[in-house]
């Protein structure tokens, strides 16, 4: 019913850790036969010609909003929603998926192209809805008992027509939002778009590096490299500062006059609204993750000497802060005799059948039916993993509530990041098959929540993995961990503190490059402090694209909060053991139908303190205290 916010993983550079592609025996392709068989087969045109006639219903239903017993109404329509909405994801999912594995067949993007203009007409539906429950919230109550007939999970739909009303107090007349959204595509969609477009022409003239090659060189092992192309960043970025400061400026401008109209009074307002938690738990986090900050600092220091010892950077100066563009450098091969084996698990590659093994004997070591899961998973032909020409690069899970299964695509090349990838899309559609028996309109989770799956799995396996290695082959693992988390912690307190402090600034007048740019190194400073040494980045605000988005403001927090709850949760594992299983699913299940504070209390914790998030960073000091006493040994 509210669609929940899409949650995008950050864009992940390679960083393998092992590059070369050895010979692999039978990496799978996915079997759809269970899904639809095919575009042109009688099952997917009648299941196209369904959700046409759903589609209709829900129409017909708009067209006649009684003014008495409305709660009889809704009853219908939710029940028809239900069924229409689930039918729609379920093609619209078939429709990507197919795309996705080849990109340049047109009856495949022909497909897609029908499933957006079907989107349109969802959201014309979505905001009738919300006027008509607007116009007749004081008979809502009946609603709920007249539902429970057909449902026992009517109480809960309580939270989701409550979400939905405070959405109709922010949006403004039908005219007014129409004009907005008019208006918005010339506007700030159109800045955002400007600057996605001066990024992906950026080109370095003596390189003939584009931009993101560029960005990719920060994982390189060779010091001069990471730093050439840093300096070579820094410098397209500042010759294109006005174009993309006007962008930010203006987009931010629009962002806050349309909360303004809407009655948002801060831009952090509706992020919370949209995330689903209050400010109390946001004041939390961001003091549990200030707190944090001088163990962030020390690592970052760690990692600089270690680098610098072994004349693993090209940075002169005596200070012992880490350059930026060291970040994400590989940590330097630090000669351990008797440590490390040849067959480590981070040097070696792994074949598929290995990494399946591997993944369902972790899954259940945390507990039989998620072992379960994931053997079904493989089995059932839900993974594409084989690289081929046409296929889209990265990965994902797609899930199909009609038929109650998912599909992942990865592309599987034998490194144990590749493992660590599989493990995390596993854990999305682990998260689909706790939900999957809650009726449509309690499923779907906002993107503080949309993580916590996915992250928690990845953990097990992580954490595993160190357990099992040692020397540098665990060093390895615990700095791309640190390197990681790092990055979604300290990183995104930079980000949330400038973006701050541009909403605070932009109301009173006019920013440029130089602001923004100060702005910048300020958060920077406040966050990873004497962590960096002089080495900066001010054009930060120039590169990430979550800064232009005119539909969501703050798109960090939620990645600190998803980090942070994993790993919280994780903790309690540890405490628990196996018991912890049962809530966890209980979890997983309540995150479409609640709000964080509330499915957290029910869960038997308190989010609106740091403690919570506190007991989730205790992980990581163990790791970089680890970390520290193998490279210093
Ligand atoms: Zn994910």
């Amino acid at each position: 019913m509210f669609p929940g916010a899409v949650f995008q993983k950050e864009k992940q550079y390679s960083k393998g850790m092992n590059n070369s592609l050895h010979k692999q025996s039978a990496i799978p392709e996915w079997n759809l036969e269970s899904l639809y068989p095919s575009l042109n087969s009688p099952v997917y045109e009648q299941a196209c010609r369904d959700y046409s006639t759903c589609m209709d219903a829900l129409d017909t239903l708009l067209a006649a909003v009684p003014e008495d017993n409305f709660a009889d109404w809704l009853v219908q329509y939710q029940l028809q929603y239900n069924k229409t909405a689930a039918l729609g994801e379920s093609l619209s999912a078939y429709a990507y998926i197919l795309y996705s594995t080849d990109t340049t067949n047109k009856q495949y993007l022909d497909n897609l192209s029908k499933m957006e203009a079907w989107d349109l007409r969802i959201i014309q539906q979505k905001q009738q809805l919300c006027k008509a429950l607007a116009a007749h919230k004081d008979q809502l109550e009946p609603f709920y008992t007249k539902l429970a007939a057909f449902t026992p999970q009517a109480e809960r739909y309580r939270f989701v027509l409550a979400q939905l009303l405070t959405r109709t107090e922010h949006q403004l007349s039908a005219q007014e939002e129409n004009l907005a959204a008019d208006l918005q595509r010339t506007g700030g969609n159109a800045w955002g778009r400007l600057q996605e477009q001066i990024i992906s022409s950026l080109a370095d003239k003596a390189s003939g590096k584009t931009f993101n090659e560029l960005r990719n060189d920060a994982y390189s092992a060779d010091p001069q490299i990471r730093r050439q192309s840093y300096e070579a960043e820094i410098s397209l970025l500042k010759e294109n500062r006005i174009a993309l400061a006007a962008a930010l400026n203006n987009l931010k401008g629009e962002t806050i006059t349309l909360n303004k109209r809407r009655n948002w009074p801060q831009a952090i307002d509706r992020s919370l609204y949209a995330s689903r938690m209050s400010s109390r738990s946001l004041q939390a986090l961001l003091q549990a993750v200030r707190d944090s900050l001088p163990l962030w600092r020390q690592y970052l220091k760690t990692k600089a000497a270690v680098l610098k010892q072994h004349g693993a950077t090209a940075q002169k100066t005596s200070s012992a802060g880490i350059a930026f563009y060291d970040l994400f450098a590989p940590l330097p091969d630090i000669q351990q005799a008797g440590k490390t084996t040849k067959d480590s698990l981070t040097n070696k590659i792994w074949q598929f059948d290995e990494a399946r093994h591997y993944i369902i004997q972790e899954y259940a070591s945390f507990s039989q039916e998620m072992g379960d899961f994931a053997s079904r998973a493989f089995s059932s032909g839900w993974i594409d993993a084989r690289i081929r020409p046409g296929k889209v690069g990265g990965a994902y899970c797609q899930d199909f509530p009609v038929q109650q299964e998912s599909r992942i695509l990865s592309n599987f090349t034998g490194t144990f990041s590749d493992i660590i990838t599989l493990a995390h899309e596993l854990g999305h559609a682990y998260h689909h098959f706790c939900i999957k028996d809650m009726d449509y309109a309690l499923r779907s989770y906002p993107m503080t929540l949309a993580e916590t799956a996915s992250t928690f799995a990845e953990t097990i396996v992580k954490q595993d993995a160190m357990r099992r290695s040692s020397g540098m082959d665990k060093a390895r693992l615990l700095e791309l961990d640190l390197q990681d988390v790092c990055q979604v912690l300290v990183d995104i307190l930079c980000r949330f503190t400038f973006e701050q402090q541009v909403f605070d600034e932009r109301k009173k007048g006019e920013l440029t490059a130089d602001d923004f740019c100060r702005f910048m190194l300020e958060a920077q400073e406040q966050t990873y402090g004497d962590g960096l040494n002089d080495v900066r980045h001010e054009y930060m605000w120039a590169v990430k694209s979550h800064y232009y988005s005119t539909s969501l403001d703050f798109y960090n927090f939620p990645y600190a909060f998803g980090q942070l709850f994993a790993a919280g949760l994780y903790a309690r594992y540890q405490q628990e053991g196996s018991s912890f299983a049962r809530t966890y699913t209980a979890l997983l299940t309540d995150t479409g139908s609640m709000s964080c504070e509330d499915l957290c209390r029910k869960a038997g914790f308190d989010i609106t303190t740091p403690d919570f998030w506190q007991s989730g960073i205790e992980l990581y000091a163990k790791e970089a205290e680890e970390l520290s006493q193998i490279v210093t040994a």
